[in-house]
Formats: structure tokens, C-alpha cells, sequence
């Protein structure tokens, strides 16, 4: 085993550890909260290794990349799941190889995953991203258009709502990103969904490697942590995901 690999175990067990100790402090049972692997830019190899060590639950933010490493990881069992930005044109390539898309935030995505899903007969387990830092940068739906966003996606079956994502502001101020974790929470519990039969607010995915602390004390139920395991990526954040939806209109 690599060097690499043994630092990447080790920080999983950490940051678990980490995840324990928090929920024991706020009268949290650990096993609600839920530790997704973020391993954009991480080479499969690590990633394998990871599997065979009990560590089965992953997330990519690029299709591209998503789909570059599925072959490699064939025959292990592990979990897959979406948590960058989805364009419409991707999702055909997407269903067939994840569990659960984090980032449902337009009619239009919804439309399309749910005609492809439905042309394969399958379902998908999904998440609406939701803006709570207010940025223009960010993806994600306003908060006060939620209620009205879950009602359209109620006519979609084969979707099926678990819960909301979000990013919080990029900040190390706790003031800055607690509010967003908790408008999440906030959110999750006054709406009701209870009339529509795919959807269910019970998962809150959020907290990142500099804020999942906080984020399970504000009830997250899913971190999804990359740097804090897998070190430094290459490339800045900016790369992956700020280039927010301006940025993708002028692209087109
Ligand atoms: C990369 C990524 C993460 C993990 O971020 P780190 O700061 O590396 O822990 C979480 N959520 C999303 C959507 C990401 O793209």
C-alpha cells in the first residue's frame, strides 16, 4: 500500500472520528450521519483501495470524470453519488452509474432525468440544492421558491426526493456559514411534503471538510468531505464548481 493510501485511511478514520465526537456532544446517534468520500482528482487507485478497507461511499462532481473511472472500479461494490453540477445533456450518461444526484435545481434537469429514467425504467434518488448564502455565484434554488419547485417535481415519479444539499458560503467564519446550515434545516422541517409520494425531507446533505462540524451540529445527515482526507486538490474550487449559473449562460 502507498504512502498516499495509508494517510488517506488514516484521515478517513479521523474525520469519522471527528463526526462521532460531534454527534455525541449534541445528542446526535453517529449513525444518522453519513461520511460521503468527495474524490474528484482522486486517481482509482486510492479509490479501490478504499473499497477493500470498508470505505464504500463516494462522490464525483464531473460527469466526465465520473464516467472515466467507473470501468476501473468495476466488480467492487460501492456506492456512487452526483454532487456536482448536472447539465441536461449529461444525465443520460449519469443514471445508469449513480445512486443519488445531490444537485436537482431547475424544471429543466428535472424534465430530462425524468424522461431518460423513465425511457430505462428506472428511479433515482435525488436532492435539491438549495441556495442559503444568497450569492449569485452559487447554484441552487432560492429558498423561497422551494415549496413551489417540490410541487413541480411531485409530477415527476420517477424522481424520488430524500431530502435538500447545499453549499454554505466559502468562508471559515462560523457566524457565515452556520445560518446557512440551519436555513437548510429550517427549510427541511416547515415544508410539507407529505401529500406528494416521491418526496421526503429526511436527508440533509452539508458541511464540507472546513465546516462539517458544524454543519452535523446544525443536523446535517450526509458531510461530504474531499481535502480534509484526500489533501490539496490541483486545481482551485473555482474549477469545479463557483463558475456558478452566470457563468454557465455566457457559455452558451
Ligand atoms: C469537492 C466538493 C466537496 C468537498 O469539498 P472539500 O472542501 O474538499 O472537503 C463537497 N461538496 C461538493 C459539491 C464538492 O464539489
Amino acid at each position: 500500500m502507498s504512502a498516499r493510501t495509508k494517510d488517506v485511511l488514516t484521515n478517513i478514520l479521523n474525520v469519522r472520528k471527528n463526526i462521532d465526537e460531534t454527534c455525541r456532544a449534541v445528542g446526535r446517534d453517529p449513525r444518522h450521519v453519513r461520511l460521503l468520500l468527495a474524490t474528484k482528482t482522486v486517481p482509482v487507485n486510492v479509490i479501490e483501495q478504499c473499497i477493500l478497507n470498508g470505505h464504500t461511499l463516494f462522490a464525483e462532481n464531473k460527469v466526465q470524470e465520473l464516467l472515466g473511472k467507473v470501468d476501473s472500479l468495476s466488480g467492487l461494490e460501492y456506492e456512487s453519488h452526483f454532487i456536482g453540477h448536472l447539465q441536461s445533456n449529461k444525465v443520460r450518461q449519469v443514471i445508469h452509474h449513480v445512486k443519488c444526484i445531490h444537485s436537482i435545481d431547475r424544471l429543466s434537469l428535472v424534465k430530462e432525468l425524468n424522461k431518460r429514467l423513465t425511457q430505462h425504467e428506472l428511479t433515482m434518488k435525488a436532492l435539491v440544492q438549495v441556495n442559503t448564502s444568497g450569492e449569485e455565484s452559487k447554484f441552487g434554488i432560492e429558498p423561497d421558491r422551494l415549496a413551489s419547485f417540490l410541487e413541480e417535481i411531485s409530477h415527476y415519479p420517477a424522481i424520488q426526493i430524500e431530502g435538500l444539499m447545499t453549499i454554505g458560503f466559502f468562508s471559515s467564519s462560523d457566524d457565515k456559514v452556520r445560518p446557512c446550515f440551519r436555513l437548510l434545516r429550517e427549510l427541511s422541517e416547515q415544508t410539507d411534503c407529505s401529500h406528494y409520494s416521491n418526496i421526503r425531507l429526511q436527508e440533509l446533505s452539508m458541511g464540507m471538510s472546513n465546516d462539517y462540524v458544524t454543519a452535523i451540529q446544525e443536523g446535517a445527515t450526509i458531510v461530504r468531505v474531499g481535502t480534509s482526507i484526500f489533501g490539496q486538490r490541483e486545481h482551485p474550487d473555482s474549477y469545479y464548481w463557483d463558475e456558478g449559473p452566470k457563468a454557465q449562460d455566457r457559455h452558451h
